[in-house]
């Protein structure tokens, strides 16, 4: 029976973990330690939607005070300077598949290269707009948002919540796993018998969360579990990162991610900063040619750019004995969908609820399942990742060009295909991909619409059709012109008291 909790590691994963645990299962003891020496990664700016609703729907937590402490702004989807239009969205609304009764297809068919949106969303998007306004003045917060917001801000609103619930808090420093045999789901395993800290202190648990980033203390190191290395699609390992205060520029209602000679550049708003990060191959770039290459594309940046290295992999099991890894420590691929934050909610959340499911004695089946979903929730991000790569037509350096020759398209190739043959048609959408996954046949078609990738049935609307399509983008146009800034949004949440006046 799983009474106590020890997660090491006080990043947005481990504190992710312990609140998810704490808030689900109020009756665990959970605890967090984490060294003050090693800190956090301090980068991570971009959400996607499942962010919120794991805060707000699943754990049910307070908005206003997330707002208040986290102070995020809104992020509606990713405007790609990628492939041969000028740009395109992704955004996390279903618009390409979406059916209306007066076009006989999908959306993805009415798309024309002259159009920058195809439905409510990317309409907002393309006008740098965030919600509509309601009658009292407030935005209409839909659901398909997410955030940008400082790593280190979402680390200490964090923080206060866990503590508020009863997650207790250690500053420390874990010296060593002591490994032994220890009981799980009736089988005898290895794993983790107890934490010795620097302080003397032999931490024992029921269950340990290893949530110690890159480090990978327990489910790497002390356990020694395998891991799938993605760098055969995913060939980026560095970002160096810099960024400048605000000062007229209005605040985008979403990420940029924009091609660059080795890889690409996110652009992320925050209310008071702008943040730019060139992600990039070390095979194709060095560091300081990096850079140089951020700057001379940026020449407002005014802090010192900094490197940041990282691989790309997960762990083939990430529940192990008595180890279960969240976060850096059990897998990451590079924030081209800004999808770790995505994955910490899914995998918080998909253990809390095995542990109320399995009355807190989780069986083999129980852990075997846990270990194949989440596997799959990895390979799919690879898979989807690597069509961004395959495609984009934008550049032509020895970088793309071996992205577009070498890149493996994994279980992402049937969707290409079925594409190439069909077109954008969104009729077979849970046969083609399977229904767990997080980017659905809507991610993959933003993509290969947006990138211009040719089909061979071309569609051509009747006279008729095609003014139906004209006269429904008319209405998102207007509607999207009469929505809010993100900064009209901030304005309107301060005097009600949601934001702190700044
Ligand atoms: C370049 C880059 C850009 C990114 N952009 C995004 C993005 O836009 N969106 C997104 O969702 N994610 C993004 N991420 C990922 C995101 O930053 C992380 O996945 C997320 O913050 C989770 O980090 P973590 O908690 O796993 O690790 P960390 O923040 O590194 O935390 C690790 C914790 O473990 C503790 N620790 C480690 N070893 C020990 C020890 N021996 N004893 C005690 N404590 C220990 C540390 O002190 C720390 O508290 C990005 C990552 C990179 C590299």
């Amino acid at each position: 029976m799983i009474s106590s909790v020890v997660v090491l590691g006080g990043g947005s994963a481990g504190l992710m973990a312990a609140l998810t645990l704490k808030r689900k299962l109020p009756q665990l003891q959970v605890r967090v330690i984490r060294s003050p020496d090693i800190g956090v990664i301090g980068v991570g700016e971009g959400t996607t939607a499942s962010f919120p609703r794991h805060f707000f729907e699943y754990l049910n937590l307070d908005a206003r005070e997330f707002y208040a402490d986290a102070q995020p702004t809104w992020k509606l989807g990713i405007r790609f300077l990628w492939g041969p239009r000028d740009d395109f969205f992704y955004t996390f609304s279903k618009e390409y598949e979406q059916r209306w009764p007066e076009l006989r297809r999908n959306v993805g068919f009415y798309h024309d290269e002259n159009l920058r949106f195809v439905g409510p969303i990317s309409a907002l998007m393309a006008h740098d707009k965030a919600f509509a306004k309601n009658p009292d003045g407030m935005p209409n917060l839909h659901r398909n948002h997410a955030f940008h917001i400082e790593n280190i801000k979402l680390v200490g609103y964090l923080e206060t919540v866990c503590r508020k619930v009863g997650v207790s808090i250690t500053d420390g420093n874990m010296t060593q796993a002591e490994i032994g045999a220890i009981r799980v789901a009736g089988r005898e395993e290895r794993g983790v018998t107890a934490l010795l800290l620097a302080s003397g202190e032999r931490v024992t648990a029921d269950l340990f969360i290893d949530a110690s980033g890159f480090r990978s203390e327990l489910l790497g190191r002390a356990l020694g579990e395998p891991v799938r290395d993605f760098s055969d699609a995913l060939f980026c390992d560095r970002a160096v990162i810099g960024g400048w205060t605000r000062t007229d520029e209005p605040i985008r209602p979403y990420t940029v991610a924009e091609t660059m000679e080795s890889g690409w550049c996110w652009q992320i708003e925050h209310e008071h900063w702008i943040n730019r990060g060139y992600v990039y191959s070390s095979r194709f770039i060095d560091d300081d040619a990096a850079r140089v290459e951020l700057l001379a594309k940026n020449p407002k940046i005014s802090n010192e750019p900094r490197v940041v290295k990282f691989r790309s992999f997960h762990s083939k099991r990430i529940w192990v004995g008595n180890v279960v890894g969240i976060g850096n420590a059990s897998g990451f691929v590079e924030p081209l969908e800004a999808t770790s934050l995505q994955v910490i909610s899914v995998q918080t959340s998909t253990l809390a609820d095995a542990l109320v499911d399995a009355l807190q004695e989780p069986t083999p089946t129980m852990i075997d399942c846990f270990n194949r979903y989440h596997s799959t929730q990895w390979n799919d991000i690879r898979d989807f990742l690597a069509v961004h790569y395959a495609f984009n037509t934008r550049l032509d350096t020895p970088f793309w060009q071996t992205c577009r020759r070498d890149i493996a398209l994994g279980e992402a190739q049937q969707v290409v295909d079925f594409y190439q043959e069909n077109g954008p048609s969104a009729l077979l959408s849970g046969i083609i991909l399977h229904p767990t996954n997080s980017f659905g046949l809507e991610g993959y078609l933003a993509l290969l619409v947006g990138q211009n990738v040719p089909y061979a049935k071309r569609y051509h609307p009747s006279i008729a059709e095609a003014q139906a399509w004209k006269d429904r983008c008319a209405i998102y146009n207007v509607n999207a012109q009469q929505a809010m800034s993100v900064k009209e949004c901030l304005q309107s949440l301060r005097k009600v008291g949601w934001i702190k006046a700044t």
